[in-house]
């Protein structure tokens, strides 16, 4: 298991499930942002190849998350899409067309109306399924690991 755990606000979580089921069919997508190494921060953006199987965030929209990052001093921290038909892993499009080796690689599949969100990591081997840390307000941790 990797010695790196990415921490996220469960809030987070919470909010990209339910942007997954509200665009189904189609892929949803959308950037995450914090300070060091905790995600607490999370950008919806519009899929613009409206699909059930690719996306691509809007470049404007993308522009928009940057310049709000740079403009409160916050950090661009993982990038995050849906799999409407269930797979829980990136597709080879989706390496093919990842741009952001440093940040965090979010999935939310959807199975029957339920979603589950796994984290990837690029490395020397593509990527690689990576444990996080869910943060509670309160601070209590809860460890999800890869299966
Ligand atoms: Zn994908």
């Amino acid at each position: 298991m990797n010695e790196v755990v990415v921490n996220i606000r469960c809030e987070i979580i919470e909010e990209m499930k339910e942007h997954a089921l509200q665009e189904f069919p189609n892929e949803c997508c959308g950037m995450l942002s914090g300070k060091e190494d905790l995600i607490d921060g999370i950008s919806r953006c519009t899929n613009q190849r409206s699909s059930p199987t690719e996306f691509s965030v809007s470049p404007p929209e993308l522009f928009q998350f940057f310049r709000s990052l740079r403009k409160q001093g916050r950090d661009f921290l993982g990038i995050y899409h849906s799999h409407p038909e269930g797979n829980p892993a990136p597709s080879r499009r989706d390496e093919e067309e990842f741009n952001y080796p440093d940040a965090s690689y979010w999935i939310v599949s959807l199975n029957n109306g339920l979603a589950s969100v796994r984290c990837f990591e690029w490395g020397r081997a593509g990527f690689a399924e990576v444990p996080y840390t869910v943060r509670e307000r309160s601070d209590v941790a809860v460890v999800l690991s890869p299966e």
